[in-house]
């Protein structure tokens, strides 16, 4: 029979003596030193049994009854989820529906109805079958996604048999303050009954940075480390422990040096975390009272609570080239839309800027086939736009996954490696295509139609920026592929790096070009390449007119930090002066003298 799943209790090796380091996966970070309470999971133990056929319709029913209860449990989870800051309720609310929908006439349930009416079998024996049966075919997909949701198969199934059981739910509740949870596996509901104030941190042997757990961990705020292969077995329980979420590292038994330089560690993260929070608070303001926008570049669902974290205004740029990597196939409209309306609602409110797929160059993605093979000079080839144009399944695809994903918030729509108008124009007519299809099948929407901008990255776009803003809603200017084309420079390749550089001055006039164009025609511009989050560039770029900057969100405190500190009439002056420089060696000098504390 099967085992209902695979971190039922086993037995345990004697654990080792003395001080020992695990590395797993750094999940959540922070660092925790506490006592260690090991969670083993209460194997259910359940026999097969054949049934008589008038015991069929009983069993059933009794099945059914024990559905009703499990879906009772997840209105109280439910409830208690809501309680949870507003990230972690809306991932816990996510995870409940998705257990909701298993408990409700869903394919689980048929199926554990088939096998004790066609099978004979008890309906505890029914479900550890079916549900193995739907996670196995699940996990065979070789899917992040989908492994995951065979997790949620399993959770429900290990609900259902203690519905039919009666065996009693764990609990946190009642864990003295500052316990360190050790676990074969910490399931996203267990993360989610974990009170902060009593649950210090927590370990275990399964997971991965993309699950449920991990991201529940982080919007808790709880250190977690996932991943520690051989962890059960090496602790005991009421070992003190130490849980760097940070470095994904578990010390366990820890010797007194070891624990001081922890404990020192723990008090520079509080310290860090204090200062971050001071500035994601404080607004983003020069000192002669200019707001600037602060927004962050995702490059999955994952930055979002990050992006929150850090005090964003918003996403500026949203690389969708993460839903097309690392697979061999290419995600599907609803695929796409669910990943989006994920960061949208997380955003709550602040706007999506959503750029349409950029893959080819150096960024070629497997699911798309041999048939997008780079060409002679992959830079120059059928990159971004381009491919969206030559392909416009793949581009109406994702343009009606952003429309739909801007039912639940404001999304913008960017296209990528623009470099003539008619680009624009075309995305243009397939966007009003892709909008009326939806209209008539009646599929909630952006409404109205979102913005539709361009990256400027390509030194044609920037020389071309007057004729674009008339055709376009706003720009983002892409410094990184901007430097790479104006300087002919493989922005990948080491040997040219030495000759990379955004402040040479054929690169800040193309940045300059653009931003007047934007402002002549009134529509709104942002800086989204590694330059706006590098606190050495933000006087120049605010001095050219800039007003709002778009980085990895991590970066956002130190640059809101240096805004605070600039005085924008002054930076506007220094601006002027650097354009009219030739030597890009100069430049850096006068912007490094600029930027010197007075
Ligand atoms: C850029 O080119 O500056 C940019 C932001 O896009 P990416 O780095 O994704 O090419
Ligand atoms: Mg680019």
């Amino acid at each position: 029979m099967n085992q209902p799943r695979q971190r039922a209790t086993r037995p345990r090796a004697q654990p080792p003596a003395g001080e020992l380091a695990l590395e797993g996966i750094a999940a959540s970070p922070g660092i925790a030193i506490g006592h260690a309470h090991l969670h083993v999971p209460g194997e259910i133990q359940v026999a097969e049994r054949q049934l008589r056929a008038v015991e069929v319709a009983p069993e059933v029913e009794r099945f059914r009854a024990a559905v009703a209860r499990a879906l009772q449990q997840v209105a109280r989870l439910r409830a208690k989820g809501s309680r949870l800051p507003a990230a972690a309720a809306e991932e816990i609310g996510f995870l409940l529906d998705a257990h909701v929908q298993m408990l409700s006439g869903s394919r689980l349930v048929r199926g554990v109805e088939a096998r004790i009416a066609d099978g004979l079998v008890n309906a505890e024996a029914a479900v550890q079958q079916e549900t193995s049966a739907i996670a196995r075919s699940f996990a065979a997909m070789d899917d992040a996604y989908l492994a995951a949701r065979a997790q949620d198969v399993r959770d429900v199934g290990e609900r259902l048999l203690r519905c039919l059981t009666r065996a009693r739910l764990r609990a946190f509740s009642d864990l003295p303050e500052g316990t360190v949870v050790l676990a074969a596996d910490v399931t996203p509901a267990d993360t989610a009954l974990m009170d902060p104030g009593r649950v210090a941190a927590f370990a275990c042997e399964a997971g991965g940075m993309e699950g449920h757990t991990a991201i529940v961990a982080r919007s808790l705020g709880l250190p977690a480390v996932l991943g520690v292969a051989g962890l059960v077995d090496a602790a005991s329980p009421g070992d003190r422990v130490v849980v760097d979420g940070s470095a994904g590292r578990v010390v366990l038994r820890p010797t007194a040096a070891t624990l001081a330089g922890y404990e020192r560690r723990r008090m520079e993260f509080r310290r860090g975390e204090r200062q971050l929070r001071r500035i994601a608070r404080l607004p983003a303001v020069t000192r002669d009272g200019v707001a600037i926008g602060l927004q962050a570049n995702l490059e999955s669902p994952r930055d979002a609570e990050a992006a929150r974290l850090h005090g964003a205004d918003g996403v500026g740029l949203l690389r969708s080239e993460f839903m097309f990597m690392n697979r061999d196939d290419v995600p599907g409209e609803d695929e796409q839309y669910e990943a989006l309306a994920r960061v949208v609602r997380a955003l709550e409110g602040r706007p999506a800027t959503i750029r349409t797929l950029d893959v080819g160059g150096e960024k070629l993605a497997s699911a798309l086939g041999p048939r997008f093979a780079p060409g002679p000079n992959p830079a120059l080839s059928l990159r971004a736009i381009r491919l969206g144009l030559r392909e416009p399944g793949l581009l109406e695809t994702q343009l009606s996954a952003i429309l739909r994903a801007g039912a639940h918030g404001p999304v913008r729509i960017l296209l990528p490696m623009i470099s003539h108008l008619h680009e624009v124009q075309e995305v243009r007519a397939i966007l009003g295509r892709v909008q009326r299809r939806l209209l008539r099948r009646g599929v909630a929407m952006a409404d109205p139609a979102p913005p539709l901008g361009a990256m400027i990255e390509v030194p044609a776009a920037a020389l071309a920026a007057d004729g674009l803003a008339r055709a376009c809603d706003f720009f983002a200017i892409g410094t990184n592929d901007l430097t790479m084309y104006a300087l002919a420079i493989d922005r990948a390749d080491e040997q040219v790096a030495h000759l990379y550089n955004p402040l040479h001055p054929a690169v800040l006039r193309l940045i300059q070009f653009t931003t007047e164009a934007a402002l002549r025609n009134r529509i709104p511009v942002s800086l989204c390449g590694e330059i706006a989050g590098d606190p050495r560039y933000t006087a120049l770029l605010l001095g050219l007119g800039i007003r709002d900057l778009s980085m990895a969100p991590l970066k956002i405190p130190r640059v809101k930090g240096r805004v605070r500190a600039i005085d924008l009439a002054a930076a506007a002056e220094a601006a002027r002066a650097i354009m009219a420089q030739h030597d890009p060696v100069r430049i850096a000098s006068m912007l490094d003298a600029f930027n010197a504390p007075a």
